[in-house]
């Protein structure tokens, strides 16, 4: 007697007896009758998943033991005990996940995904050199379409192996940004940076304005790719351009993305500038409204907390990026009792973080918080679980549709594997995620009800072809940097 044999047997007193095989399609009608009638009595869905514990992060953060969801058509259609999911849903496929703990899909906020292939170039500078002499020089001789293809494809996939589900972006050529973020299977909030100096895709104020609406009118209504207008920074766009931006992004509907108080120089910058900070000066011109989301926002102070709180703008913490460029300690629990939208991120891989682990996000922030406050009972394990979700998904707008597991949300989730050495045992499933584990445990990523990852193996893509490539771009720029290339001026790329 086989064990599939016998579970269709039984299935009917005990429908659970499905989800405990692993990936398994679920049993075909004929082998039993009872089975028969009994899963002609559920409704048909895509997928369950099963897990030791579904953190929802729902409004009551309800966290499930011996949990599932099930997925049909790409969206969320039940959560709860897998004996619950598993007797009113019948699956065409199960993936069991008995050692692991099933989360919404992490939501970087801030990222230059395309700057993977500069990972690590020129770390443990003062900012201003490294700029000058790495990231300029570089990016001037290589940003195009094939390099922005290639470094997000191959951020793409180091996301999807770690969990991140959504990312919004900041660089050039975002529509092919765009191109990879669809072929990857993953959701994008993609915002075209513009500067105040010519750029690699567009070279003055015209042509970005033209070039970004071809952008957001060719994705507008996609379901993964949210097109977005992203003028750089107070201290490198001139009113005119940040409030270009604002008008484009407002006619669409468009997210606009923005540094803002990265660092104490840009604080001193604007103060000399406009007599104002860099968030009461954009204030100023007409600038912040609800769509604006603003990464780093270290040198924030109370008055532009309450300001940014008034006008709905979201912040992106990036705790790594922060401490490892040494801009100081962001403000965020002081910006989150200020009643401002907090998500996390990691900042682009060309050293200001060198990796996109949210998992590494979700620890730094919390330690960071602690040691600022000198108090470890700030930003606990689940408020950071919920910046890495359904934060995150509100920073971006899209809190009704992602960010936690609830039905009728759309199936972003992921699997983190807590059956190892370093995260048992666990006694809180919040802690582990944020204090024991790193992105290399997730075991399988979904979007939109489709497995990226699964198997160790990245679904969308060739991560092999990918490697190679890397490769290929490394050989070039570190031979391109070896020969001295002339420190670019005003012209380079300034994304970071
Ligand atoms: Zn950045």
């Amino acid at each position: 007697m086989t064990r599939r044999w016998l579970a269709a047997l039984l299935l009917a007193a005990s429908p659970a007896l499905l989800a405990a095989d692993a990936v398994s399609p679920s049993p075909g009608a004929g082998k039993a009758a009872a089975a028969k009638a009994a899963v002609h009595e559920k409704s048909r869905c895509d997928l369950i998943v099963t897990a030791a514990s579904v953190v929802t992060v729902d409004s009551a953060f309800r966290v499930v033991p011996d949990g599932a969801v099930a997925v049909k058509d790409g969206a969320i259609v039940a959560v709860g005990t897998r004996a619950e999911v598993t007797a009113k849903w019948a699956a065409r496929a199960t993936v069991s996940r008995p050692g692991a703990a099933l989360m919404p899909g992490l939501v970087n906020t801030h990222t230059h995904a395309a700057m993977s292939l500069l990972r690590g170039v020129a770390d443990d500078r003062p900012l201003m050199e490294w700029l000058e002499k790495s990231i300029f020089p570089a990016e001037g001789k290589n940003v195009s379409p094939k390099f922005v293809t290639d470094g997000t494809l191959l951020a793409a996939a180091e996301m999807i192996r770690g969990g991140t589900t959504t990312f919004a972006d900041m660089y050039y050529f975002e529509w092919d940004v765009a191109s990879a973020v669809e072929k990857s299977g993953l959701r994008g909030v993609l915002g075209e940076t513009w500067l105040d100096f010519p750029v690699a895709s567009h070279k003055d104020l015209p042509e970005s304005i033209r070039v970004t609406r071809a952008f957001l009118t060719k994705w507008k209504g996609h379901p993964r790719v949210t097109a977005a207008v992203a003028p750089h920074a107070p201290y490198t766009c001139s009113k005119e351009t940040l409030l270009a931006a604002k008008a484009l992004a407002d006619e669409f509907g468009a997210p606009l993305l923005i540094h803002l108080s990265e660092t104490r120089d840009e604080q001193k910058t604007i103060l000399g500038k406009y007599g104002a900070s860099p968030a009461s000066w954009l204030d100023s011109i007409g600038f912040l409204g609800p769509n604006v989301l603003a990464a780093h926002g270290v040198w924030l102070d109370a008055e532009d907390l309450k300001l940014l709180a008034a006008r709905k703008v979201k912040l992106s913490h990036n705790p790594e990026s922060n401490m490892k460029l040494g801009s100081g300690i962001a403000p965020v629990v002081a910006a989150m009792k200020a009643g401002v939208v907090v998500g996390l991120g990691t900042d682009g891989v060309a050293g200001s973080n060198n990796d996109l682990d949210m998992f590494d996000a979700m620890d730094f922030a919390g330690k960071l918080a602690k040691v600022q406050a000198l108090d470890p009972t700030v930003l606990p394990a689940r408020d950071l679980i919920r910046m890495a979700t359904i934060e995150g998904a509100r920073a971006l707008g899209m809190e009704a549709r992602i960010g936690s597991l609830e039905v009728g949300k759309r199936a972003d989730l992921v699997a983190v594997d807590l059956a190892t050495s370093r995260s048992q045992p666990w006694y809180d499933v919040t802690s582990a995620v944020v204090y024991s584990v790193k992105a290399s445990a997730v075991s399988l990523t979904v979007v939109d009800g489709k497995v990226l990852w699964d198997g160790r193996k990245v679904r969308t893509l060739d991560e092999a072809r990918l490697l190679l490539t890397a490769a290929e771009w490394r050989s070039k720029i570190a031979a391109q940097l070896a020969g001295g290339a002339e420190p670019a001026k005003a012209e380079g790329p300034v994304a970071r």
